[in-house]
């Protein structure tokens, strides 16, 4: 969720690119809705990176799941979230780079992700 904030057309290969873009596309739309998931999602799929059902391999897998964890135990997962409130949520619990710190820090695209780059320190 917080990556499609900050997407401005980077990927890992074409197919992930314009995934990105369609799912990008549909989350601000007005009836669209998000049913939140600990395993590999609708991004996912379409990774390169993605072999059976691991990202990457299980070091890495575990790095993605923790920094997961860390954005899911915010939410309800068993619920169904109209995506522009979802996304309004997120801007309200996510709004400084400290209260990202957990998910961002060590992520590759941490200098080209305009969320990340958008978030102010101060608090
Ligand atoms: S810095 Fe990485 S993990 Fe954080 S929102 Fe951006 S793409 Fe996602």
């Amino acid at each position: 969720m917080l990556c499609l904030k900050g997407f401005q057309g980077y990927g890992y290969d074409e197919d992930f690119t314009r995934n990105m873009i369609d799912v990008n596309s549909k989350r601000k739309l007005k009836d669209t809705t998000v049913l939140l998931t600990k395993s590999p999602d609708d991004i996912c799929k379409y990774c390169p990176n993605l072999k059976n059902d691991l990202c990457e391999d299980k070091l890495q897998n575990e790095k993605i799941i923790s920094m997961d964890e860390e954005v899911l135990k915010k939410f309800d997962i068993s619920k169904e979230y109209n995506s522009q409130e979802l996304f309004e949520k997120i801007d309200n619990i996510f709004d400084t780079k400290e209260s990202v710190s957990k998910i961002c820090f060590n992520c590759m695209w941490h200098e080209k992700c305009l969320f990340y780059q958008n978030l102010s320190n101060n608090r």
